[in-house]
């Protein structure tokens, strides 16, 4: 056992039959020990470095990425605007046998205020993300202003095309950054006010630090509607013509979200306001809405002839007024 190795190594150091002194091996357990946490130091920060590597080289990878849909010589940078057009869009995720969006032909004229809306899963996050050319359709063509989506530089798209995904992501950032991110020029004061328009004042003055609170994975954990609104303001900040809100309303309740739809509607004048939502209630007053089905397009028009139809988007209504219907 143990003991028996502990002699044997006593032994083979020469302790034992006296070839050295104890205190040569004292001082030689002391070096050792002296020793031993350097030595294990080592691994770790070899495993550090490993790590670190890897990361590197995740990075490069990303990094030496070509930006491959800027076109060569594509002159003067023009923020996108205009009408936004789809034509005949179908889209498949890759890997993916089913079409998400079947063959949706729309128009969203330039300054327009429209709702897409639609059941779960029925394709509206999906639709979003082409127009904000997160995706590319699998067949047919979206065109901005009469540019083809795929054409247009991305430094124009960035310009001209806001969009607040679902989740949006906080950096590890003071909250004045993470809302200022996408200026191109730091403007504290513009901060302040899409601010103020996306209803997050009151939140800041509560926060430890107010706008300079950190948050993020290590910083203060906003809640999901301070997060929504934290999301707006960002997308709100740059002024893009166009911006497309992916349900960023949804966990407000409906006092909050009316006033706050007023406002983006005073703050967005002349410009393209494409929201998608899951509650519709607030759709009933809007002039354009495009109801989805299971990826088709199945109705469009005003909110309060569509209810009066009888459609696609009256059952949508009704079935939420009522609640899920219960089953058997
Ligand atoms: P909605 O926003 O109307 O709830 P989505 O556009 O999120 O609908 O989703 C439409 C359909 O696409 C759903 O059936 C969903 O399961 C599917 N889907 C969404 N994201 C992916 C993905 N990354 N890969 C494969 N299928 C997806």
């Amino acid at each position: 056992g143990l003991g028996t190795a502990v002699v044997l190594w006593l032994g083979g150091l020469g302790v034992l039959d006296g070839r050295i002194t104890l205190g040569d091996f004292v001082a030689f357990n002391s070096y050792l020990g002296i020793l031993a946490w350097p030595t294990v130091a080592m691994g770790w920060v070899i495993n550090v470095f490993q790590r670190g590597f890897a990361a590197l080289d995740r990075i490069c990878a990303i990094l030496d990425e070509p930006a491959d849909r800027d076109p060569e010589g594509s002159g003067e940078p023009e923020a996108v605007a205009g009408e936004i057009e789809l034509d005949r869009v179908t889209f498949r995720y890759p890997g993916s046998s089913r079409s998400v969006l079947d063959s949706v032909s729309l128009r969203i004229p330039a300054g327009s205020f429209c709702w897409i809306v639609g059941g779960v899963g029925s394709g509206k996050t999906t639709l979003a993300h082409l127009i904000a050319r997160l995706y590319h359709p699998t067949s047919g063509e979206i065109r901005i202003g009469g540019r083809r989506l795929e054409e247009i530089p991305d430094q124009d798209l960035r310009d001209g095309l806001g969009f607040a995904p679902q989740e949006s992501f906080l950096f590890s950032r003071s909250l004045e950054e993470n809302i200022g991110m996408g200026m191109k020029f730091s403007d504290p004061d513009r901060v302040r006010e899409v601010g103020r328009i996306s209803r997050l004042d009151p939140d800041i003055d509560e926060m430890p630090a107010g706008w300079k609170t950190m948050v993020g994975e290590r910083g203060f954990t906003l809640s999901g509607g301070q997060r929504q609104r934290a999301a707006l303001a960002r997308t709100l900040a740059p002024r893009p013509q166009i911006l497309i809100l992916d349900d960023t309303l949804s966990s407000l309740d409906a006092e909050t979200e009316k006033i706050l739809l007023d406002r983006l509607r005073r703050e967005s004048r002349g410009k393209t306001l494409i929201l998608i939502s899951h509650r519709l209630t607030s759709v009933i007053d809007a002039d354009q809405v495009f109801v989805l089905r299971d990826g088709k397009l199945v109705e469009e028009g005003k909110g309060s002839e569509l209810l009066e139809a009888g459609g696609p988007f009256a059952d949508l209504f009704r079935q939420q007024r009522l609640g899920p219907e219960p089953a058997g």
